[in-house]
């Protein structure tokens, strides 16, 4: 069966998308069926596995006001190797639409489980919110991942996050688990990249990768050609780090 994974932070800029891009298409370049799912109405997930987010017909929006269906808005083998289910700047209305409608926390659910199944790895990228639209994500989810990134306030808003998936968790998806935090743009040159790992480790009693996303320039770069990191740079350190969350992720489903 399909694994559903949120990649989740309130804050923003902490490498949620860069994350969902790369994890979506390391796993797909092992041979793991995958569908990337945009949540987010920067549509930087979409843009950045090369889809022209500002000149497509239908996209998630349409999907939750229920304009579109997934046959017209699901976009198939983009790269040659994954699905995505794209947004641009129009979801952002989604917001208000979701609060009128029935079931408003279920909309995204319902709407991918007819092709659940159809993929190994499901990865949904959220907003920089705890929104409607993120509450969708973790309903939808078996798995919350949590990026982290290596500096001062990193545990900052952390607490918020926990709570929110601790209330989605007894309320509306009780199968929910947080699948691990993931630390980013580790600067090796810094003492303080490692001391916000460590205490992170103190302070906080989640699982946790092994796998830690280096500070790489590359994989700034990458989004605006609309590569991944593993086609964009191959070597670089970031295209590694990603294959080994990549694989880190296949282990653990094991
Ligand atoms: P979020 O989705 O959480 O807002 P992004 O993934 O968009 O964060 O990352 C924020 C910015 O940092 C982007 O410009 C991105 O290219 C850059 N970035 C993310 N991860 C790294 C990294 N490991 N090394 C260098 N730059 C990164
Ligand atoms: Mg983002």
């Amino acid at each position: 069966m399909g694994k559903v994974m949120a990649i989740a932070n309130q804050k923003g800029g902490v490498g949620k998308t860069t994350t969902a891009i790369n994890l979506a298409s390391c796993l797909a370049e092992r041979g793991k069926k995958v569908l990337a799912l945009d949540m987010d109405p920067q549509g930087n997930m979409s843009s950045g596995l090369g889809i022209d987010k500002n000149n497509i017909e239908y996209t998630m929006y349409d999907l939750i006001v229920g304009e579109s269906n997934l046959e017209n808005t699901l976009i198939k083998e983009a790269l040659d190797y994954l699905d995505v289910l794209p947004s641009n700047v129009n979801l952002s209305a989604a917001e208000v639409e979701l609060i009128g409608m029935e079931d408003k926390e279920f909309i995204v659910k319902e709407i991918i489980k007819e092709i659940r199944d159809d993929y190994d790895y499901i990865i949904i990228d959220c907003p920089p919110s705890l929104s409607m639209l993120t509450v969708n994500a973790m309903t939808t989810a078996d798995s919350v991942i949590i990026p982290i990134q290596c500096e001062y306030y990193a545990l900052e808003g952390l607490s918020q996050l926990m709570q929110t998936v601790e209330l989605v968790t007894n309320r509306l998806n009780p199968d929910l688990k947080i699948e691990g935090i993931l630390f980013t743009m580790y600067d090796s040159r810094t003492n303080l990249s490692m001391q916000v790992v460590e205490n992170v480790k103190e302070n906080i009693e989640q699982p946790i990768y092994e796998t830690i996303i280096p500070r790489n320039i590359r994989l700034a770069e990458a989004p605006s050609y609309g590569l991944p990191i593993n086609l964009y740079d191959e070597k670089s350190a970031g295209a590694l780090s990603y294959t080994k969350l990549a694989e880190e992720v296949i282990g653990r489903g094991k």
